[in-house]
């Protein structure tokens, strides 16, 4: 249906929660791209339709305990093996923030295969990781063979509904046929991931947007039923003022969502650096308003009972994911510039 379907898709489920919306749409969207760009016609087949359905649910697992913004930096190790004849590789290593691991059947996994580190994002490899399905704050799956993956929610004070967990691998078997593009693919993770997380860019833009349209709405809603100095606190010229700087700079970003959505229907690598400003402009958007929407609520902005102390907490962490604000700024919005 396009990217644009996709963003307004984005938009509705995040008005109602940021989780549903990461969990639904964020991440298939990612390996959805990273497949559509390198994966073999035979992956393709295999995950596609079952991402589209949501039969199967994804993880994203870039991020380590040490390496978040220099992905070429990661360390977890992919190495060749074969269990009972079956070829394939064995994972080791600690992963971090990863969103919905618990849940999720799969994770598509950067990982090493490449010892020498001189090779940099040269010797990354993705890889589709199976695993079983939990609910709850922790889990371990440990496989027939002995090898396994353990995983714990890291406590954080939005995004709730969408854990995000702490991973450790030790011996964990993959089959060789979830490298993602197969052999000729080794070596090749980071140019797929980063495909992946163009789309996961844009998307987050719509995210964002779907959160601000919610903290509009429940302030408008908010400042015509509470009365200050015998009036409605709507009737303040100040208010509507402020209102009005909320909802303009939404239309701003939505604007950019929707043109960079168009602009990736027409050609996925030259939109990249658009998406990214989308996304830049839009997460900031949100952190603003829903801020704004909190003051204007007064002291009940503070109270859980009120859903726009949440959209704040919720708000906060969308400069700092899918490419924390200065990177995106500094690699891939200004090297575009400079690059004509
Ligand atoms: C709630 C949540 C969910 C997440 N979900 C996922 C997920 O599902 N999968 C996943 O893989 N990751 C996930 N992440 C991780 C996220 O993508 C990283 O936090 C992000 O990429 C930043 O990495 P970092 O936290 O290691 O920060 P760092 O890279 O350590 O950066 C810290 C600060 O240093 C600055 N900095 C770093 N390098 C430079 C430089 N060269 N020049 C100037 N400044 C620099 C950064 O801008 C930043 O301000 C999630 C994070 C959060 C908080």
């Amino acid at each position: 249906m396009g990217n644009l379907a996709m963003i307004l898709t984005t938009e509705e489920l995040s008005r109602a929660s940021l989780a549903a919306a990461g969990s639904l749409i964020t991440r298939p969207e990612i390996l959805a791209k990273a497949l559509l760009g390198g994966g073999t016609d035979q992956q393709k087949s295999e995950w596609l339709p079952k991402l589209a359905s949501g039969e199967v649910m994804v993880g994203i697992s870039v991020t380590e305990p040490d390496i978040g913004s220099n992905v070429a930096g990661a360390k977890c190790r992919a190495e060749r093996t074969t269990v009972d004849g079956v070829p394939g590789w064995i994972i080791n290593g600690p992963k971090s923030w990863c969103t919905f691991a618990g849940r999720a059947n799969i994770l598509a996994l950067l990982a090493r295969t490449d010892p020498d580190p001189s090779k940099g994002a040269k010797g990354l490899s993705l890889f589709i990781v199976p695993k079983d399905s939990f609910t709850g704050h922790a889990f371990e799956c440990v496989q027939p063979g002995g090898g396994k993956m353990s995983g714990k929610a890291d406590a954080t004070p939005g995004y709730r509904g969408m854990h995000s967990f702490s991973l450790q691998l030790e011996n964990y078997f993959v089959p060789a046929e979830n490298l993602v593009g197969g052999d000729a693919a080794e070596g090749k993770g980071f140019q797929l991931q980063m495909a992946g997380f163009a789309a996961g860019r844009l998307q987050t833009g719509g995210r964002a947007c779907g959160l601000s349209q919610a903290a509009i709405e429940e302030t408008a809603k908010y400042v015509v039923d509470r009365d200050q100095f015998g009036q409605a606190i709507s009737e303040f010229q100040l208010t509507q003022y402020t209102l009005g700087q909320m909802q303009i700079k939404l239309a701003g970003a939505r604007a950019i969502t929707y043109a960079a959505a168009r602009a990736f229907d027409a050609d996925e690598r030259a939109a990249a650096p658009l998406a990214a400003q989308a996304k830049l402009l839009a997460c900031d958007v949100a952190v603003e308003v829903t801020q704004q929407g909190q003051l204007m609520h007064g002291g009940w902005g503070y109270a859980e009972e009120y859903p726009i102390s949440r959209y704040v907490v919720d708000a906060a962490v969308l400069p700092i994911f899918e490419g924390v604000k200065p990177i995106l700024e500094l690699k891939v919005i200004g090297r575009a510039v400079l690059a004509g």
